[in-house]
């Protein structure tokens, strides 16, 4: 069987091994490190890599990777699960999306892979976990949230050829009705994209809130959703279950709130919209209503803003277009 070594873990026989992943260091000179899960299968088979908090305030997927690591049982697996549930430490310490320390260029790590060795500290952060990624990973899942506790849906790399096919097939196994077939020219340096140009296929789960804003039911919901890919890619046995059809959105649109004020959303994500549908009110500070937030096209709400403060430019809804449901 192959080694798998990331940082001090090191696989060499089935069972679990826990250790960190050195990306870079804190301005004290201590090590930046991160934790990486290696559970390995009494048989061989593909390899599925996982990893969040890529924005460090979304923390429900590190608590589905936890979910779905705490009922591994490697006698029951074909193949390995190489799971890293923090990826941006820094900005996890402090519950925000980009690390403290990056100061110059922005730094979302979701746009940073495959990475720069000697870039940015958040390319450097990319590079490592990276280089790792692509030497070991089958299969990709990436996670995500948005705004809301409400949110589910996914997004696979719609190459051409197999990658694509690949990535389509994995989306069904996880089975979130709204899933978004995203073209290779959108998120670039997204690590799902990064990895599909390298011939491996990925995937995106939104689910949940950022910071505290999302519920047990929907981490117990998305580890056993993860359980079916594990089936579909054969590294567990048993049935892949169907959850039936996916929308497969072709475009999403971005609707940033073009005025600021108090606002109340009156959609929740997963409703179908129509051109001219109220996406919420907005109030003065006196309580008076001030105007309605309406949607600029037809779809399905993939995230919708919570309130109660909306600042002008914000991001008010983001919506699936374009479904295809099959
Ligand atoms: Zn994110």
């Amino acid at each position: 069987m192959e080694e798998i070594s990331i940082g001090t873990a090191l696989s060499r026989e089935p069972g679990t091994v826990r250790g960190r992943l050195k990306v870079a260091d804190f301005p004290d000179g201590t090590p930046m490190e991160i934790p990486v899960v290696i559970v390995r299968g009494s048989r061989p088979g593909k390899t599925l890599w996982l990893h969040g908090c890529v924005h460090g305030n979304e923390y429900c997927g590190t608590f589905i990777i936890h979910e779905l690591l705490r009922a591994l049982a490697p006698d029951e697996m074909a193949g390995s699960v190489v799971a890293l549930p923090v990826l941006n430490v820094s900005a996890f310490h402090k519950n925000q999306r980009m690390s403290p320390f990056e100061l110059y260029g922005g730094g979302d790590l979701n746009r940073c892979f495959p990475g720069q060795q000697d870039g940015s500290l958040t390319q450097q952060i990319a590079f490592h976990v990276y280089r790792h990624l692509k030497q070991y990973a089958d299969c990709l899942v990436d996670f995500h949230t948005a705004m809301t506790p409400d949110v589910r849906w996914a997004l696979y790399a719609a190459f051409p050829g197999e990658v694509g096919a690949a990535g389509e097939a994995i989306a069904r196994a996880f089975g979130f009705h709204s899933t978004l077939a995203a073209a290779p020219d959108i998120l670039g340096g997204s690590a799902m994209m990064a990895a599909a140009k390298d011939g491996i296929p990925g995937f995106i789960v939104e689910a949940g809130g950022k910071g505290p804003a999302f519920a047990r039911a929907t981490v117990v919901d998305a580890a056993e959703r993860l359980r079916n890919v594990m089936r579909h890619l054969g590294i567990l046995s048993g049935e892949v279950r169907s959850y039936g059809k996916i929308a497969n959105f072709a475009r999403f649109a971005w609707v940033t709130a073009p005025r600021g004020g108090l606002f109340q959303p009156s959609v929740r994500c997963g409703d179908t919209l129509d051109e001219g549908t109220v996406l919420g009110h907005y109030f003065d500070v006196y309580g008076a209503p001030t105007g309605e937030a309406l949607s600029p096209h037809a779809g399905t709400v993939l995230a919708i803003h919570p309130g109660p403060l909306m600042g002008n430019g914000e991001t008010l809804v983001h919506i699936g277009l374009e479904a295809r449901e099959s």
